[in-house]
């Protein structure tokens, strides 16, 4: 063993497998617009589902009162309280809690996972100080993020399409997740309404538009990869009921399930999505987003080291573990900037148990992740411009020189993967050119998700 020319082929083959030069990037925002195209005439039509959110006015910066937010999206869910000031006056106090989801509440039952949920809730609400209770005896009010497919009957209630991001409960499909927490909430005593049930995009994009009008697009990176824009309602062929005053919806393009023929796809793709829960979905997701990235790097470094011994005459254990390489390591090897990478060799020792890597074994290391986080960047980016594209914003129009086209960005892959979020940012700019660059602007939304949950559960609170 030990054939260091077999570990420069297994690692120019995957450089190669994952090109994408500006033609291929162009061919896949295509091929997003003409999926948006699809899934906006019909249920059923697109990979895209392209969903309707219900969301016709987003926030004006008039809502008053205290609100609460809860996230449920990934391996943490988070629950939020905010004051908001009314009349422009803004967010006067905000406070949040982040708990952790044990890992067999993810794949256990229904019941389990509210229960625990509505328990951390309430938790937190008996946290709420006295003077902060602006409204002592009435019912309190929660917006619902909830970060998974859902086909929304109304603003506050929606049935579960599926699950994604390692989440596996059938029982939970089918069923209307607000009405699943609400009961939950009941056993556990806490006196509290659902007036919102939003996707994490939807809320970013109304926690942004809150503190900039020029938002017209969220997308998020994290765990997993969604995106939701502002579309004209008569653009939307499927939806059947009255056009709203606003002449406007927010759609959740669920685009994580996106797939296209043009999409780089590498052996290690096909292995990783044919092992996965859900098998032949969420192939973009699988490509781009935080909680695959840095498995793929593994199985890449496991072939390395079956065929050309990489890491010596045995393969070491833990690199046939799935999911034991996580994408923050991933990041951290990738930013490694010491002479001798050692970030890169105590990972290498701490997770894979391999010690003694060689500078050279550490290098081919960094151009792995390299190689496959710019993939993913790239593509997050080619799906933006699908976006611009679809909305006609990828070119000036006439008079439109200063329309800024703001874009609200979140998610932990985004915020702490610098080398990743400088290749989306460049490789956005080369898409769209110099001109149409200068007014798109990519805005990190820090939690955006949760305050425009609160807010969107704020403004539909007054109607009921
Ligand atoms: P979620 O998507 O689960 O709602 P976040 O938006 O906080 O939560 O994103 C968390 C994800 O971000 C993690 O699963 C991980 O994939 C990614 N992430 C977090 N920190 C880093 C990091 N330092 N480098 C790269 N990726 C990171
Ligand atoms: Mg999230």
């Amino acid at each position: 063993c030990g054939r260091r020319g077999r570990a420069t082929a297994i690692l120019k083959e995957l450089k190669e497998k994952s090109e994408t030069p500006t033609w291929k990037l162009k061919q896949v925002a295509d091929a997003m617009c003409v999926e948006m195209h699809a899934g906006l005439a019909s249920e059923g039509a697109s990979k895209l589902k392209m969903l309707l959110s219900y969301v016709h006015s987003l926030p004006t910066g008039d809502e008053e009162g205290l609100f609460y937010a809860l996230d449920l999206g990934g391996t943490n869910f988070r629950v939020l309280r905010v004051q908001l000031g009314g009349k422009s006056a803004g967010i006067v106090n905000q406070e949040f809690a982040e708990v952790s989801i044990p890992s067999h509440l993810m794949v256990g039952t229904s019941d389990a996972l509210f229960d625990y949920i509505a328990a951390e809730l309430g938790k937190f609400v008996a946290q709420e100080n006295q003077d902060s209770q602006a409204n002592p005896g009435r019912q309190r009010v929660l917006g619902f993020t909830f970060s998974f497919p859902v086909m929304q009957t109304s603003i506050a209630s929606g049935n579960l399409i599926k699950w994604t991001k390692g989440f596996s409960i059938d029982e939970t499909v089918g069923k209307d997740v607000v009405a699943e927490l609400t009961k939950a909430i009941q056993r556990e005593g806490l006196d509290m309404r659902v007036t919102a049930l939003v996707n994490d995009t939807v809320g970013t994009l109304a926690g942004g538009r809150y503190t900039n009008k020029d938002v017209i697009a969220a997308i998020i990176l994290g765990t997993g990869t969604n995106a939701a824009y502002v579309e004209r309602a008569q653009a939307i062929p499927k939806w059947h009921g009255p056009l709203p005053d606003s002449g406007e919806m927010v759609i959740n393009m669920e685009w994580g399930n996106f797939r296209s023929s043009h999409l780089p796809l590498t052996e290690y793709d096909y292995a990783l999505d044919s092992e996965s829960l859900n098998p032949g979905e969420q192939i973009f997701e699988k490509i781009i987003s935080g909680m695959y990235l840095g498995e793929i790097i593994r199985r890449v470094l496991c072939k390395m080291a079956e065929e050309a011994c990489l890491f010596g005459d045995n393969v070491p254990q833990k690199l046939k573990v799935p999911f034991v390489l996580r994408t923050p390591d991933m990041s951290a090897m990738h930013h490694d900037s010491s002479a001798d990478l050692n970030v890169v060799g105590s990972k290498l020792k701490n997770i894979f148990e391999i010690s003694d890597t060689s500078l050279e074994v550490r290098k081919m290391v960094v151009e792995v992740c390299k190689i496959v986080a710019t993939r993913g960047a790239r593509l997050a980016a080619a799906g933006i411009l699908g976006i611009l594209k679809k909305l006609g914003k990828d070119t000036i129009s006439d008079g439109g020189e200063d329309q800024k086209n703001v874009i609200a960005m979140d998610g932990g892959l985004y915020e702490h993967y610098t080398e990743y979020r400088k290749c989306l940012e460049n490789t956005l700019k080369e898409l769209v050119g110099e001109d149409v660059s200068k007014n798109t602007i990519i805005e990190h939304s820090n939690d955006g998700s949760g305050i425009g949950a609160a807010l969107l559960a704020a403004s539909h609170s007054q109607h009921l």
